[in-house]
Order: C-alpha cells, then sequence, then structure tokens
C-alpha cells in the first residue's frame, strides 16, 4: 500500500535506544520497564502503571484485576476492536453490547442504562479513534449501580478529557503500543490506576501470580523464596521495546500536534463535501486523532472504498460491530442488534492519518475522495 491508513514514526533515536539495551545487562524484567512505567505514568497523571506484552494483555489484566468472574457481565460498545469485548471472555464473564451515540461513535451512556442487569459488574468504555466517551456520565452511571470502570484507551494516549489526560480518570485504562498506535513499542501494552491493591494485582498476573515481594509473602521460608498466590500468565514486556517505547515517548506530544494538523487540513478540505460527514468532537475534550473517521453518503462505501484502494490509498474500516463476528453469532450473539452501530458501520471510512504523512499525500488523497464523493 502506497498510503497505508496507519503506521509507525520510527527515527534513529528510537533504533539506538534498542540497540543500547540489546547491548546492556537486562533484555528483560530490567529498569527500563519501570522507567517506561514511570514516565507514561507521569505523562497521564496516575499513580501506578504496569507494562505488558500487548494491549489485549493489558485489557486481560484489567479484567482479572476488577475480578470478572462467571456469570459478571461487563458492558463494552460494539464499535472496536474485538480485544475489548474477548478480554471479558477470558475471565468467564459475558460482554453484553450497548449501542453508540450516533454524533460521537463511543458508548451511549443512556444504553448503558438500559443494559444494566443485577449481573452486571464494569463497564469498559473504549474511546474510538481517540475521541473520549462522555466520562462523567458513565461514572455517574458506575457510581450509582456500583460498577468498575475500565478505559480502552488503545487509541487514547495523549487525549484530553475536560482537561485530565485519558489514563487517571477511571479504575483501570489500557493502552496499546501496537505500531499504528500514538506510539509503538513493536508490540505492547500497558494498564495505569490510582488503585494500590489494583496495582498489586496487575504486578502478580503478569508474572505467573508470582511474587518475591517480602512484606507481601505468606511464608518466609528463606532468600530463595517466592510464592505463587493467584493463576497469573507471562505477559512480560521486554526491555528493549520499553526502551523503544521510553524513545517513542519524548516524541509523543509531537506526534500528536502533528496528527492534529492533518485532522484541521481533511476538516478544511471535506467541509464542504455534502457526501461526507466528517468527524464530531465533543466539546470539553481533545481527540488524540488516532484515527479519521468519515462516513459516505449517497454512495456504496464498497465502491467507493476499492477505487481507494486501486489508487494505492490504504484506507479501513474501523471497526465490524463485534457482535457481528461468526464467533459471536455462534455463541449467544445472533440476535443482538444495535441499530447506530450498524448504521455507522454500512457508511464508515477511515482515511490515512499519521504522523509521516506528507502534506503532498494527504492532498491526493484528498483530491481522490473529493473525485469519488
Ligand atoms: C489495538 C487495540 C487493542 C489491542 O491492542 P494490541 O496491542 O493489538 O493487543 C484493543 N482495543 C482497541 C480499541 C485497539 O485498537
Amino acid at each position: 500500500m502506497a498510503i497505508p491508513y496507519g503506521r509507525q514514526c520510527i527515527g534513529e533515536d528510537d533504533i539506538q535506544a534498542v540497540v543500547d539495551i540489546l547491548k546492556s545487562d537486562y533484555l528483560t524484567t530490567g529498569p527500563s520497564i519501570e522507567e517506561f512505567e514511570r514516565i507514561v505514568a507521569e505523562y497521564v497523571r496516575v499513580k501506578y502503571a504496569v507494562a505488558v506484552t500487548n494491549g489485549t494483555a493489558a485489557l486481560h489484566a484489567a479484567c482479572f484485576a476488577a475480578g470478572i468472574k462467571p456469570g459478571d457481565e461487563v458492558i463494552t460498545s460494539p464499535i472496536t476492536f474485538a480485544a475489548s469485548a474477548n478480554c471479558v471472555l477470558y475471565c468467564g464473564g459475558t460482554p453484553v453490547f450497548a449501542d453508540i451515540d450516533k454524533r460521537t461513535y463511543n458508548i451511549d451512556p443512556r444504553d448503558i442504562r438500559r443494559k444494566i442487569t443485577s449481573r452486571t459488574k464494569a463497564i469498559i468504555a473504549v474511546h474510538l479513534a481517540g475521541q473520549p466517551c462522555d466520562m462523567d456520565e458513565i461514572h455517574k452511571i458506575a457510581d450509582e449501580n456500583h460498577l468498575i470502570v475500565i478505559e480502552d484507551g488503545a487509541h487514547a494516549l495523549g487525549s484530553v478529557y475536560k482537561g485530565k489526560k485519558i489514563g487517571g480518570l477511571s479504575d483501570l485504562t489500557t493502552f496499546s503500543f501496537h505500531p499504528v498506535k500514538p506510539i509503538t513499542t513493536g508490540e505492547g501494552g500497558m494498564i495505569t490506576t490510582n488503585d494500590e491493591a489494583l496495582y498489586q494485582k496487575l504486578l502478580l498476573f503478569r508474572s505467573h501470580g508470582i511474587t518475591r515481594d517480602a512484606s507481601l509473602l505468606k511464608e518466609a521460608e528463606g532468600p530463595w523464596y517466592y510464592e505463587q498466590q493467584c493463576l497469573g500468565y507471562n505477559y512480560r514486556i521486554t526491555d528493549f521495546q520499553c526502551a523503544l517505547g521510553i524513545s517513542q515517548m519524548r516524541k509523543l506530544d509531537c506526534f500528536l500536534e502533528r496528527r492534529r494538523r492533518l485532522v484541521r487540513r481533511y476538516e478544511e478540505a471535506l467541509k464542504g463535501c455534502t457526501n461526507v460527514i466528517t468527524p464530531y468532537q465533543m466539546e470539553g475534550t481533545d481527540s488524540g486523532w488516532h484515527l479519521y473517521i468519515i462516513q459516505v453518503l449517497n454512495h456504496d462505501r464498497k465502491e467507493v472504498f476499492e477505487k481507494l484502494r486501486e489508487q494505492g490509498i490504504g484506507v479501513n474500516v474501523h471497526y465490524i460491530p463485534v457482535y457481528k463476528h461468526p464467533y459471536y453469532q455462534e455463541n449467544g450473539y445472533g440476535s443482538v442488534h444495535c441499530e447506530n452501530a450498524e448504521h455507522l458501520y454500512e457508511n464508515m471510512l477511515s482515511l490515512p492519518l499519521y504522523p509521516l504523512l506528507t502534506d503532498e499525500q494527504q492532498e491526493f488523497v484528498i483530491q481522490a475522495v473529493k473525485l469519488i464523493l
């Protein structure tokens, strides 16, 4: 693809940072992990951060820490990557899909209320494309119903909700460092929280449920001694990935600035185009613009998609409503219907957006879109 929908931005400084670690004593469980966690925690202004192998592991760890168990229901959005719901299944829980808000494409708090039952345990709010969800309303619902709030911030590192960065607003927030995401470590993820008890659970879960922390041990048999206290996994990230993450964090604000500038150019160019709905931005929020999702009107989206792809423009569709996938259809979700999500899915198209997209490349995309629409 000549122009992909998203891609990483790696410089010589990133490469050197990784090489330095490869020449050092620790490839994993070394000091770069804590340093990366500290830098992200300071950036989003949260007390604790735990780096893991990927964003999906981060969601799994968050659901574990939240205590999701068989019989529990967790409400999330259908317009997201499957991992936002799969993580509930990993813990034996049941994902329940609440419809999206037509304007923001994020989960609609009014439909969350309708989907709450006596089994509801948590809400997973996904900040689609980096646009923050209506967190005040979601927290209100959670408080009234004693629910845990997990934010899937895979798209939202650097996004701002009412003056605060996504990452410290709820019980738990997860991030992904896949190459198309706001920063990358190749594969990587992180969970942030202000709650020390949740933090301890996350640490255990990341490494087999094992601890060596003397203050946490139930016995003290000797200096060799460690304990497995719960069933965890090996979700440890490497030090060279974290070195890349540290180096990328230095440039995150530049990445965000470039994304925001490209978005302003898209807005300017497409505002007169009556067959396009450009993204809505909720008042009091500042999106990190992971994706630029338009809606195509009066045209067949598939045809538009194919025509743009033929020209080497890597448009994409984010996302197929999760419950539409065969796995979900075959496992009890056959009768689920979220009207707004399905309507959006018919028309949505993600245009290329990433820091290294040049003005010329973007102009090529804009002209191609305008010619078709
Ligand atoms: C990318 C993504 C994930 C999963 O992250 P990985 O690092 O790829 O495992 C989860 N949720 C959303 C919304 C994502 O976009």
